[in-house]
């Protein structure tokens, strides 16, 4: 009894003595930033890093720069959200859902992707051979231990801020290597300063490119040009930074992107003078973004998600599920979403196959960001569609499917790519070429449908993040 009564006095005198924890009122804004290092371990003797994008069989045989996931929660006094980019080249559904399963509190977790073409193969089609699937199955669980850990340190250090938002076209920065020519070249910089001090307290870096300027025959481990980017902001600003990839279809490449370095000579494509500079150049566009930044207003947060279907009609996917290679739930796919079953064991090829992923959507005050689950295509994401189906393409009449940014009516925009998911490039289904003959008068088809789940990828995903804004879903 006396022992009771004494803890009880302890926790009455811990309590007068503990902090007070600050009250936040609802709508002031709060943001924190985290990071954790996930480069892998890099040993000759030891088990194969498979680097992922390009072919099978690239094993890293050392490393460039290290690897990072990168978060930021924002808090409005009632919704918290957290949003994460890793160093990698895509992180499918379950992974995030194991994440978000780890971190209780938060009203959305959105995970997404650089997708680099030089860290390890975490989404398994890279391996040794397209029989063998090249994940590392530690390596992908430390990676999803890193995201909570960079999410809790995230939300353990926010803090209440002011926000800016500034953006600048740099299609100087861009190659699209995919007949139409449309360019996704808006860099969008969203800035934190402490709302006491001025102190720069973060930045949001938002740019749609395929980080992969070292190309097919690098063996070492690299963010990319990312990290680079990343790093000339935080010297410059002494802050975190987050770097979002978001368009990177139709496709938006760094590779073939004219590079000069400081002294004005002309970098190759696999080099590491490339990437660096190429980085450093894309930090510098990002500080005019950032001078030209205007106050915006980040409350209150929305956030709506909704799970999407889609029919996986491409035969080197259904054979690499068949083997284990690509790892993913497998449905019966139907139509209607009501009559859609799980597929247990190999698949069988004579059902229809679907893929389960998400649309999200998150609004932050006057910020509208589209969470999309893969590589979309500038078109979808600009409403830049052809109007006319170029001769030779295998659907001319597809309708053009509803454009992501005419959804997002605010005066501020993002596109996350890649986002909670990486099903592969998101095609206009009336651009879609696989057969003969093949549009523009080429003797082949255009890459991307080989690397896309099927042509009614596009029709359904722009479907879904529609009816998620209308409120249909
Ligand atoms: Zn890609």
């Amino acid at each position: 009894m006396r022992r009771a009564m004494a803890a009880a006095a302890m926790v009455l005198v811990s309590l007068v003595l503990l902090p007070l924890p600050a009250a936040v009122e609802e709508g002031t804004l709060e943001v924190g930033f985290g990071e954790r290092n996930i480069t892998p371990k890099v040993d000759p003797k030891g088990k194969p890093v498979y680097l992922a994008g390009f072919g099978n069989n690239r094993k890293a045989t050392g490393i460039l720069d290290p690897l990072f996931v990168r978060a930021f929660v924002v808090r409005d006094g009632k919704s918290k959200v957290a949003i994460v980019s890793a160093d990698l080249v895509g992180l499918f559904l379950d992974t995030v859902e194991r994440v978000r399963e780890k971190l209780p509190g938060f009203t959305y977790v959105v995970v997404s992707s650089t997708h680099s073409h030089d860290g390890p193969d975490t989404m398994g089609i890279w391996g040794p051979s397209p029989l063998v699937n090249g994940i590392d199955k530690e390596y992908l669980a430390s990676v999803e231990q890193k995201i909570v850990e960079a999410v809790k340190e995230a939300d353990a250090g926010k803090q209440p801020v002011k926000a800016t938002i500034g953006s600048v076209k740099a299609p100087e920065l861009l190659h699209d290597s995919r007949l139409p020519i449309v360019l996704h070249d808006d860099l969008v910089v969203l800035s934190f300063k402490e709302a006491k001090s001025d102190k720069n307290a973060g930045l949001v870096v938002q740019w749609n490119n395929h980080p992969e300027i070292l190309g097919g025959s690098n063996k070492l481990i690299s963010s990319d040009y990312v990290g680079y980017t990343v790093q000339y902001l935080k010297e410059k600003y002494s802050c975190p930074v987050v770097y979002l990839t978001g368009t990177v279809g139709g496709l938006m490449t760094s590779l073939h992107v004219p590079i000069k370095s400081a002294k004005g000579e002309e970098l190759k494509d696999g080099t590491a003078e490339k990437t660096a500079r190429y980085g450093e150049l894309l930090g510098m566009r990002a500080v005019e973004a950032i001078d030209a930044a205007k106050p915006v207003k980040l409350t209150p947060i929305e956030t709506r998600s909704s799970g999407v279907y889609v029919p996986l009609t491409n035969r080197n996917f259904l054979l690499a599920h068949q083997l284990g290679v690509l790892k993913r739930d497998a449905f019966e796919w139907n139509a209607d979403p009501k009559k859609i079953v799980p597929l247990k064991g190999i698949i069988d090829l004579k059902k229809p196959v679907a893929m389960k992923t998400e649309v999200g959507y998150v609004k932050f005050g006057e910020l509208e960001i589209a969470c999309i689950p893969g590589e979309i295509y500038p078109e979808l994401v600009l409403d830049k569609v052809v109007e006319k189906a170029e001769p030779g393409v295998d659907f001319p009449d597809a309708p053009r499917e509803p454009a992501i940014y005419n959804q997002l009516k605010g005066p501020h925009r993002m596109i996350i790519g890649l986002a909670n998911d990486e099903i592969g490039y998101i095609i206009p289904k009336r651009q879609w070429d696989e057969k003969p003959p093949f549009a523009y008068g080429k003797e082949k088809g255009q890459y991307g449908e080989v690397n896309s789940l099927g042509p009614d990828t596009a029709p359904i995903i722009c479907q879904a993040f529609a009816d998620l804004l209308s409120g249909k879903k």
